[in-house]
């Protein structure tokens, strides 16, 4: 079965304002999966959406320099 990256799209912060984002990635099988640290739905990202757009979707306000990480070595320019 096929595999895809998978990212919590939850904003703010959860766990009783312990953690001020979730960030949580995993790659699963293909199907619907619910994050394991907040329970939100995980948004497929390895195959169709770019982490920038994840990013877009889910974390405006966040991680700006988590997606430079990300993006290392593939960032066109
Ligand atoms: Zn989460």
């Amino acid at each position: 079965m096929a595999q895809f990256l998978y990212r919590c799209t939850t904003e703010g912060a959860i766990n009783n304002n312990l953690k001020p984002s979730c960030d949580f990635e995993m790659v699963f099988d293909e199907g619907s999966h619910h994050c394991p640290i907040c329970g939100q739905e995980l948004l497929r990202v390895s195959d169709g959406l770019t982490i920038s757009e994840v990013l877009r979707l889910g974390q405006q306000r966040a991680d700006k320099q988590k997606l430079q990480d990300q993006t290392k070595g593939t960032t066109k320019k």
